[in-house]
């Protein structure tokens, strides 16, 4: 997923938005104002939208609080945090990489439903109403509006909460799951092989339930409808898809576990100067050879990267009088990598920042250029050969 727009930076974590947040925002808010013009038509026009908006807000502030006990647990474990996105179905924490011992799992997993249901009781207290949990909406003709919003975010954080439960990998029961595998096999690639069959189980119940209930069948605890069961439908392919990309991930990490960077990069790539025209550039480099990028150096140093999406950026008439320098994206906007580094970590590098390749630098000097197609070479030699990764 795109990292989105970001919003905020709490506890040194960036907020980010994803755009499909805006699309849920707006139906959850439309829906709760469509709630309450029918439970409360004494409510004025002005007030109904302020506390649909309102608890909409409040219900994202409750995802947040959610995913900031995941990712805050995670800096307690030494795990850097990338950020928070919150999209379409809810929030994702970007954790740097796996945990590294079931137990630290255990511990980041559970705190996201645990700060959930604990969130809900509070709201559901504030409400005035533990009976609420009954029948949150049957009830709220019978509230002011405070506690109209507290009964409906004190139940929506109950249902997060247990959701979030289900052991479908990579929901938080599901993670809870491979962690419990993971410490009774020792191993977190079957572990994760594991969880993520029972993950895909369990989105294709929620498919079927979601059919079922599309054609008017009554399931229990989701009701039926057309609208419920397409939701429900949409959340078990998303669930099923999440699981099995998951998945891979943790594979492919573990392909490149432990093989530095300096093994897949390419040794000595051609380079070019800095005061060479464009002209030059493309005649005698790039139509020359199958590379679409070249490391600028200057006295030996790097000090940028032309591509040919640069070139691309000047007309054809001013290729003569362009030079590199000029068109280069420069050094400090490049990221770079060190040989010593796990090709994982500059994998994930190259795929956040969708990339093509990474200069590699041994303190100041330049010692190669590791491609994104170099990597997938690797991972199709290791599966090619069967390895016990995918046995
Ligand atoms: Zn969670």
């Amino acid at each position: 997923m795109r990292d989105g727009l970001r919003i905020a930076r709490l506890f040194g974590i960036d907020i980010r938005l994803d755009w499909s947040w805006l699309l849920i925002f707006a139906l959850i808010t439309l829906n709760l104002s469509a709630v309450f013009a029918q439970q409360q038509p004494e409510w004025s026009l002005a007030l109904r939208w302020s506390l649909a908006i309102g608890t909409s807000v409040l219900f994202f502030a409750s995802v947040l609080v959610h995913e900031l006990a995941h990712s805050l647990t995670a800096v307690g474990q030494g795990i850097k945090v990338r950020n928070i996105t919150l999209f379409l179905f809810g929030g994702v924490s970007n954790i740097q990489r796996q945990p590294e011992s079931p137990g630290s799992e255990f511990l980041i997993t559970i705190v996201g439903p645990v700060s959930s249901i604990i969130l809900g009781v509070m709201f559901l207290v504030l409400a005035g109403l533990p009976g609420i949990m009954t029948d949150p909406m049957g009830t709220i003709e019978t509230l002011g509006p405070a506690a109209t919003v507290f009964s409906l975010l004190g139940s929506v954080n109950l249902v997060l909460g247990v959701f979030n439960l289900i052991p479908g990998f990579p929901l938080d029961g599901g993670r809870l799951l491979r962690s419990g595998l993971w410490a009774a096999t020792g191993d977190l690639t079957r572990a994760t092989r594991w969880a993520s069959w029972v993950g895909q189980g369990i989105a294709w119940l929620l498919i079927a339930a979601g059919v079922a209930m599309i054609f008017g069948i009554q399931i229990p605890f989701f009701g039926t409808g057309f609208i419920n069961g397409l939701w429900l439908v949409f959340i078990g392919w998303f669930l099923s898809s999440a699981s099995r990309r998951s998945y891979q991930q943790v594979v492919i990490e573990d392909m490149l576990e432990d093989v530095p960077v300096s093994r897949l990069m390419r040794g000595s790539p051609p380079t070019v100067s800095p005061d060479i025209t464009l002209d030059e550039l493309v005649d005698g480099y790039i139509m020359s050879s199958s590379d679409r990028s070249f490391p600028v150096l200057e006295n030996g140093v790097l000090i940028g990267l032309i591509a040919l999406s640069d070139v691309r950026e000047y007309a054809r008439s001013e290729w003569p009088t362009t030079r590199v320098r000029q068109a280069m994206t420069p050094r400090e906007a490049l990221d770079t990598v060190d040989p010593n580094e796990d090709a994982a970590e500059a994998l994930q590098k190259l795929v956040r920042r969708d990339l093509r390749q990474l200069p590699v630098q041994e303190g100041e000097q330049f010692v190669g250029l590791l491609r994104r197609q170099d990597i997938v070479k690797w991972l199709q030699l290791q599966s090619d050969g069967g390895q016990p990764q995918f046995a």
